[in-house]
Formats: C-alpha cells, sequence, structure tokens
C-alpha cells in the first residue's frame, strides 16, 4: 500500500485554493462576531442551555464553509441569520413568560433546605450525590448540618448559604472517611443521619430502622463540627 502524500496534505485542491480558504475564513469570523454581537452574549462562562445550542450550531456553521469548497458561504451565512432569529425569539418569549423562561434556561432548584437534602423538590438526578458532596467539599464543607441551604442554580452553579457557628447543627458527614462508614446495623445508640438525605434521628442500638422521608436504610453517625475556612 502506497501512501498518496500530496493528497494527505492537499486532498485535491489546486493551490490557489489556500487564497480561497484566507477569504471564505475571514468573511465566516466576521459574521460569527457580528452574530454574536447582535445575540447580546458578551461572556461564555454562564450558558444557558439554548445559548449552548446557538454557539454549537453557529460553531458548526461557520467552521464548514470556511475550508469545504462544495459548501458555499451564503448558505453558512443563512444558518447564522436563521439561528439569531430563533434566539432572539427565545430571549423574547423568555421575557414575556415566566413558564417559557422555566422551560427554557431550567429553574433554581433548592438542594439542600435546614441541613437535609430535599429528596422531593430535587429533579431526578440532576446531580449526582457523589459529585454534589464533592463540590460542597471543596467550600469546605464537612457535615449536612452546616449548611442553611443550597440552591442549584439553573446554570448549573450551586450557591451555598452557611449557618453561623453558634446555628451549626449535627448532620450528615460528607468526608469520604466517615461517610464510608454508614451502615444499615446501628451498634451504639446515638445521633444518626441518614445516608441518603440526611434525616437527622436520635437512635438506639437496633438492627434496622427505616428512614422515614426517604425509606433507606443506611445511616451514618451525625457530626457537628463548625465549619472551619
Ligand atoms: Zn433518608
Amino acid at each position: 500500500m502506497e501512501i498518496d502524500w500530496f493528497r494527505v496534505f492537499f486532498s485535491d485542491q489546486p493551490y490557489s485554493f489556500f487564497i480561497e480558504i484566507v477569504i471564505r475564513t475571514l468573511i465566516m469570523f466576521v459574521a460569527a462576531v457580528v452574530t454574536l454581537r447582535l445575540a447580546g452574549k458578551r461572556e461564555v462562562q454562564q450558558l444557558s442551555i439554548f445559548e449552548m445550542v446557538m454557539i454549537v450550531t453557529l460553531g458548526s456553521a461557520a467552521g464548514d464553509p470556511m475550508f469545504y469548497d462544495d459548501v458555499g458561504v451564503l448558505h453558512a451565512l443563512t444558518v447564522f441569520v436563521v439561528v439569531l432569529s430563533a434566539y432572539r425569539l427565545m430571549i423574547l418569549l423568555i421575557a414575556r413568560s415566566d413558564k417559557a423562561e422555566a422551560l427554557l434556561e431550567g429553574e433554581p432548584h433548592y438542594i439542600i433546605r435546614d441541613g437535609k437534602l430535599c429528596i422531593k423538590e430535587m429533579p431526578n438526578d440532576e446531580l449526582g450525590s457523589d459529585e454534589f458532596f464533592s463540590q460542597l467539599r471543596a467550600q469546605s464543607v464537612e457535615h449536612l448540618g452546616q449548611l442553611r441551604c443550597v440552591i442549584l442554580e439553573d446554570t448549573g452553579r450551586l450557591s451555598v448559604f452557611y449557618y453561623s457557628d453558634e446555628e451549626v447543627k449535627p448532620g450528615l458527614p460528607i468526608l469520604p472517611d466517615e461517610y464510608r462508614k454508614k451502615s444499615r446495623t446501628i451498634e451504639d445508640s446515638g445521633l444518626y443521619a441518614c445516608a441518603h438525605c440526611g434525616n437527622t434521628l436520635q437512635l438506639e442500638s437496633v438492627a434496622r430502622v427505616v428512614c422515614d422521608i426517604c425509606k433507606t436504610e443506611e445511616w451514618v453517625k451525625a457530626i457537628n463540627r463548625r465549619r472551619i475556612t
């Protein structure tokens, strides 16, 4: 088998195609900048889902005519106009209707209230508890009793509100060493936290206890250390 190196590097295009690429790329670059300016989006850090869809579709349409000789620049520009119009229409819808806003942008959800996970309010599996606990640990949270509330914003970020030192209550430890000690059997009496929802209960030594909030049976000894940053 012999490799056609000329084809690898130049496809079947004449050298003049390089000049064409320069022109095509400049046009698409300017068009992309203008479109994003018209969309009114200044930073890319916190994109809602449909803003991301806009960026991805624009990016895809912008790249193709830069170096595919069978894709015309005007076709890509048509995509730009349509995507931009759809985006502006969405913004209008969101500004006018709370329902449309919730549907398109998502809503903030309470993940924790009063040191306990809001199992019932939580959208299903939106945030796996492993990832969620690790994000809290990054904020130096040792156990859920340190938290007044945590809100999952529509951007996917967590807003965390703490109890003051005096208000900290016993809660579910989330440091791996302590959390891993979760067990179905309660060996000595004391205050325990449900490993699934953070519900705290005074338990005596028994074989098994079902959490009255989330109906699971695993418990961890609650701790009430203050948050030290
Ligand atoms: Zn529970």
